[in-house]
């Protein structure tokens, strides 16, 4: 027996643990002092009321014989299906029922989508990025090369025509950066794609952050993206399931190559491994389309938007570059005179108790970045703003 050895290729999770290290190494020497956490890239605000009543309706249906639920399809129910496809067409994206497939979150369909790509296709990834791209391709001993994301670019790469690609990974609004591609930047992308014969994996997790009109919450709102993309998108970020766990990704049936279509392939992956997402999470996440449950959680994402803002504001006053902060709970700063960013880090935790996450951990040009995070309570982001502003005015 042999294990995969295209693990060798993927290094050590260390970011988050070494975060937690420092943390507490800092708190176990400074006992008197309170730390203040924007690092953490998880929801903290309950579940909506809607959710809960149909939660708790799946719940007795599981107890009625007439509506017990055994095995449910492997693309998810209908009815839940039936609002997504209502919620892509309320921005203008036809769809049909057979185009989108239900999951336990974008998370396990980002690295499981690549069960139905041959393992010889080139990946492009922006630099920095969400690892998950980076790491899924590598554990299948695909090649990877990166777009360069960058001040100059505002960290938006665009396709360059000399570099050859068969999957590209979009992430928009971004995470960690929070920068968000407008439609004309996305059309470049589809049409290099489409030149290339590539396809785009589009990560669209944030869409529900999206804020400014010029900006689009699905590739499928730009022309030709139906033939080349495939959209993953999660009810994680826009109504606190990252606990709950569903997600849904997008396949047109124009997606094809050679004959062959990417949905057919997919339904084939997900019904041999893959058994559906529990009824009763599905019966949650329908209520989220409800008016009410759209009103509720709308009011919960504001909550996390105006945390953003207030951070924000706090880089505009310091006079500190930034990305994001107004399409995403993500803010993406230059740290202050030209310190690195494990160095800010700890300069942040020493002096302010603020904890935030260095941009060196996700991909070599986070190097002297930081991401700052709006999930946290709007209490404690007042106090860690008023704190990062008296360290650095
Ligand atoms: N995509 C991006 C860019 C993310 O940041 C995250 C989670 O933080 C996910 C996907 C995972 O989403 P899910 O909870 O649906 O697996």
């Amino acid at each position: 027996m042999k294990f995969n050895q295209n693990f060798n290729d993927v290094s050590d999770n260390y970011l988050f643990a070494e975060v937690a290290e420092r943390v507490a190494k800092y708190t176990a020497e400074n006992p008197d002092k309170t730390v203040l956490k924007l690092g953490i890239g998880d929801v903290t605000l309950p579940l909506a009321p809607e959710v809960i009543k149909d939660l708790h309706a799946g719940v007795h249906d599981m107890f009625v014989k007439s509506t017990f639920k055994g095995y449910g399809p492997y693309e998810g129910y209908a009815f839940l299906r039936d609002k997504i496809r209502g919620y892509y067409s309320s921005f203008g994206v036809e769809l049909d029922n057979s185009e989108i497939f239900v999951s336990d979150g974008a998370k396990s369909d980002l690295g499981n989508i690549l069960d139905i790509f041959s393992a010889d296709n080139t990946v492009l990834v922006p630099d920095p990025v969400y690892p998950v791209y980076v790491d899924t391709n590598l554990m299948a001993g695909r090649k990877v090369i990166y777009a360069d994301a960058n001040e100059e670019n505002g960290f938006l790469p665009m396709p360059d025509p000399e570099v050859e690609a068969d999957i590209i990974y979009i992430c928009s609004p971004n995470n960690p950066t929070g920068a968000a591609y407008d439609r004309e930047q996305l059309k470049a992308w589809v049409d290099y794609a489409l030149e290339k014969d590539a396809v785009i994996l589009y990560d669209a997790a944030y869409e529900c952050f999206i804020s400014e009109d010029n900006l689009v919450r699905s590739i499928f709102q730009v022309a030709g993206a139906k033939k080349c993309a495939i959209e993953f998108c999660s009810f994680s970020k826009m109504a606190g399931f990252t606990g709950t766990r569903c997600g849904y990704t997008v396949i047109s049936h124009e997606l094809e190559r050679d004959g062959v279509s990417a949905n057919k392939l997919w339904l084939r992956r997900q019904s041999t491994k893959f058994n559906g997402v529990p009824y009763i999470v599905q019966k949650g996440a329908a209520a989220v389309f409800s008016e009410e449950g759209q009103r509720q959680i709308k009011a919960n994402l504001e909550y996390y938007k105006n945390n953003a803002r207030l951070i924000a504001q706090c880089m505009d006053e310091l006079g500190i570059w930034y990305t994001g902060g107004k399409n995403s709970p993500y803010i993406w700063l230059k740290c202050p005179n030209g310190m690195g960013s494990w160095e800010f880090f700890d300069y942040l935790l020493h002096n302010a108790q603020v904890v935030g996450t260095p941009g060196a951990g996700f991909g070599k040009n986070g190097e002297g970045y930081f991401r700052l995070t709006a999930f946290g309570s709007t209490e404690v982001t007042k106090e860690a703003v008023e704190r990062i502003k008296s360290l650095l005015k």
